[in-house]
């Protein structure tokens, strides 16, 4: 018997989050230049870091030796500022990945469950299953959530449901109307996470305003990040925003510094660099364009993504991926999300996506 052997069993069976290949380590597994790499595998911004954040984690660079501030102050008046919801009402994260789990270990234990969609964020079942909290996925319809199954699939035990809107890996999401009615039936004492971390690049007329809904529903929690939009994603830093009863639960389980004095400075300057998050959203929709004319061109189905990635089914999957790796370009292959048939990939640069499309014709199998 060894000390690992003693170890809770629904922790000795989490598989591993899968994510997407570094460009390093590519390099050094092919013998590639690593200039010559391009990585369209985890949905991070192509225009890289917003110049305002950048400035802002130059000035604390001499200030390093001191400890954060643990309550996240500034970028909570800039959250505040931005959105209208109250310091109190907020809750920052190493990453929104950090919040989901906070989530998750204030309000789930071992006798509890939580409700996922089946092809949702993978995190998800991760954060439940670290807890020894039962995960219950719903099967989806079309690839998307299916909010009335989600619903029926409720449990006296059920405490959590988690709601990626727009999902990741699919790229679908819920109208704003039919997500309203789906946490109004939900009961009052099931907490709903709503992982908003692709809110930013939904097209405006499908835009819903989920932060305008939390006073009416005190059982919601949205999350956001500052990885996907904003460019940060290797700060690692992202937020919750909830009634003030749920942020002050998940506030106590987390970190007293989980969020770092770069990311926090960073974060702040980057909510308001708007023409940054403008210029994304259109290199974005562009980008998506090109990227599902060139598949439809080569003869390829791919599923709607109101984000910044578009998954498309494709023969051989996996050989596909490697060919394109050889080629080094890096997508994300999709079998543990329990689509083997399909990749998915981020919308990069327009030079990008075009060697992305010239790569894939030249990989395709059969
Ligand atoms: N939610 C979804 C749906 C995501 O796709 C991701 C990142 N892949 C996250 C949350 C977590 O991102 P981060 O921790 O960088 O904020």
């Amino acid at each position: 018997m060894t000390v690992c052997d003693l170890a809770p069993a629904y922790v000795r069976d989490i598989a591993p989050y899968q994510p997407g290949k570094p460009i390093s380590e590519l390099a050094r597994e092919m013998g590639l230049d690593e200039a010559s790499i391009i990585k369209l595998a985890s949905n991070e911004n192509p225009l890289g870091v917003s110049p305002r954040a950048r400035g802002a984690i130059d000035s604390i660079l001499g200030d390093l030796s001191r400890y954060p501030d643990g309550n996240g102050f500034e970028l909570k008046q800039a959250l505040h500022k931005r959105y209208g919801v109250a310091a109190e009402q907020i809750v920052l994260g190493n990453g929104s990945n950090d919040v989901l789990e906070l989530a998750a270990r204030a309000f789930l234990n071992p006798d509890a469950s939580a409700i996922y969609s089946q092809h949702a964020f993978a995190v998800y079942p991760l954060a439940v299953q670290a807890i020894g909290a039962q995960g219950i996925e719903v099967a989806a319809r079309g690839f998307a959530h299916d909010p009335d199954a989600m619903l029926k699939a409720v449990r006296d035990d059920t405490r959590l449901v988690f709601v990626a809107n727009p999902n990741n890996p699919t790229g679908t999401m819920i109208g704003g109307a039919a997500l309203e009615a789906f946490i109004a039936a939900m009961p009052k004492r099931v907490l709903i996470v709503l992982d908003e971390a692709y809110n930013e690049y939904v097209p405006r007329e499908h835009a819903y305003g989920s932060l305008s809904w939390l006073p009416r529903y005190p059982n919601l929690v949205v999350t956001r990040t500052f990885s996907k939009v904003y460019g940060l994603a290797g700060l690692r830093v992202g937020c919750a925003f909830a009634a003030a009863d749920v942020a002050d639960l998940m506030n106590r389980v987390r970190q007293p510094f989980n969020v770092n004095s770069l990311s926090l400075a960073a974060a702040a300057a980057a909510l308001e660099d708007v023409d940054f998050v403008r210029k994304s959203v259109k290199l974005n929709g562009e980008g998506m364009k090109q990227v599902t004319e060139g598949l439809s061109g080569l003869g390829l189905d791919y599923i709607r993504s109101y984000g910044n990635f578009v998954t498309f089914r494709v023969e051989g999957a996996a050989t596909v991926y490697q060919r394109l790796l050889r080629n080094g370009v890096i997508v994300r292959p999709l079998a543990s999300y329990g689509m083997p048939d399909h990749l998915r990939v981020t919308i990069g640069l327009a030079s990008e996506n075009a060697r992305f499309l010239d790569s894939l014709r030249r990989s395709l199998v059969g």
